[in-house]
């Protein structure tokens, strides 16, 4: 086997459970709180925004839990989605390391999102819900949720940062495509879109504002629910599928992985990946590295601080234990628009204040370069979020020829970009900047916060 390119599972081979890490967490994440009395919230305070059957997900200490028929009929347009061993880019780096990838840009939308999407619109569509709402950055997960909504006849309407809905139209168009209604963010239809509007009329947006306004007009309208696409258990829940098969294709090429890297925005893609793998590391003793891979203009992972903060720009949401920046960091306009979002989900941060995960930050240049690199090698043309974790397997495979050892890295390719091909445009027109934050402003918005823990 391990001379193959490509590692295919079948069908029949695809798990029919996702897995839940809080059942093996020693420090289980900490409770989110109401941010009035700073008291844990219970599974019915979210109800008004989600349906009861992910509140449930979202809360539960269960180790499996099924996925639905249904939800695995559809993941069959495009899963199992293979494993491929990089041999080109390992060849181009004259490094030792064996890199292997795990294919998420082979679905619909070209990403990850699916995996989460269609399982959210099906749990709402078996509660009669008929209209929801949600936010996008870089229009990956507004289109994926499109797609998985239109299956379930449920309308959907998009609040899209503002930079991307202008620098990223072809994803409007393809959201358009699925049925979906796509609202350029900051807008004129919320109070917290106007309350920004006001202060800076430019404001570019990001995606703690959009999910500010859509949290807004769900919580609004009685028959309308909210669906958030990285961040919480249930989607980081969801997206274990591709480590739970990643970990069956591993197994097929007789390398274990000494390294599992991903991008980092909210963490669900990073989760899906890793989860599986760290799984072994808690209750088997393995010693795999796990690496979150984040912008160095929106370092939360690397540079921000563990503590209670909100999931949005308005404080609509429960207080969150978290790595933040301060809900009200608007981080540089750089191109990985799915990684600009100032916080990270409760179990992720947790893993990371235990020293169970690692994080590294990446500037927009180098990302680039890995990200022409790999198209050149292996023929994909990544995501801009994904070039991360290709920049940090690449840093990793560097080493690896420094120190001559032949580790296995695994990295996980979340989406393609051949709809942000405007992005690679301007890098070549050498019109991209490294943008890196200073300690100043990190203070300056962490002093904002409220001191909850
Ligand atoms: C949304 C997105 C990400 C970042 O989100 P996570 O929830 O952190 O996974 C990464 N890559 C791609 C291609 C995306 O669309």
């Amino acid at each position: 086997m391990s001379k193959e390119k490509k590692i295919y599972l079948n069908e029949r081979e695809m798990p029919t459970q996702w897995y839940n890490i809080v059942a093996d967490m020693v420090n289980k994440p900490l409770p989110p709180l109401h941010p009035g009395t700073k008291q844990p919230i219970g599974p019915e305070a979210l109800a008004p925004l989600f349906p009861m059957s992910l509140i449930q997900q979202e809360v539960s200490t269960d180790r499996w839990i099924d996925i639905p028929e249904e939800v695995q009929d559809l993941y069959k347009i495009w899963r199992p989605t293979p494993v491929h061993r990089a041999y080109n880019l390992e060849k181009a780096l004259d490094t030792p390391a064996r890199i292997y990838f795990k294919n998420e840009s082979v679905s619909p939308a070209g990403s990850h999102k699916p995996n989460t999407a269609i399982p959210q619109a099906y749990y709402n569509y078996k509660e009669g819900i008929k209209s929801m709402t949600t936010e996008t950055g870089a229009g990956q997960w507004g289109s994926a949720l499109s797609f998985a909504c239109q299956h379930f006849g449920i309308n959907l309407k998009v609040f899209m940062v503002k930079v991307s809905y202008e620098q990223k139209p072809y994803r409007k168009m393809l959201m358009n495509t699925w049925g979906a209604e796509v609202i350029p963010s900051p807008s004129m239809l919320t109070e917290a879109g106007r309350k920004i509007l006001s202060q800076n009329p430019n404001s570019p947006g990001s995606l703690g504002i959009a999910i500010s306004e859509a949290v807004e007009v769900a919580a609004k309208d009685e028959k309308t629910k909210y669906s958030l696409g990285s961040v919480l258990n249930h989607v980081l829940l969801h997206q274990t599928i591709i480590g739970l098969e990643a970990m069956k294709q591993m197994e097929m090429t007789g390398d274990y992985p000494d390294i599992v890297i991903a991008c980092f925005g909210g963490g669900s893609n990073f989760a899906g990946i890793t989860f599986p793998f760290l799984r072994f590391n808690i209750t088997q003793g393995k010693k795999t590295r796990m690496i979150a891979c984040e912008p160095a203009s929106c370092p939360k992972l690397t540079r921000g601080q563990f503590q209670y903060d909100f999931g949005d720009t308005a404080g609509l949401t429960p207080l969150i234990p978290m790595y933040t920046l301060g809900h009200n960091f608007v981080p540089d306009s750089i191109h990985a628009g799915g990684l600009r979002y100032h916080g990270a989900g409760a179990i992720v941060s947790q893993l990371l204040k235990d020293k169970l995960i690692e994080a590294q930050s990446v500037k927009q240049l180098e990302t680039f370069e890995a990200g022409v690199l790999f198209a050149r090698t292996e023929g994909i043309l990544p995501a801009p979020e994904t070039s991360h974790a290709i920049a940090v397997a690449i840093r990793e495979a560097k080493i690896a020829k420094q120190e001559g050892k032949a580790k296995t890295i695994l990295f996980n390719f979340s989406g393609h970009g051949y709809i942000d091909l405007s992005a690679y445009d301007q890098y070549f027109a050498g019109l991209l900047q490294d943008h890196e934050i200073t300690q100043e402003e990190i203070m300056k918005s962490l002093a904002q916060l409220e001191k909850v823990i």
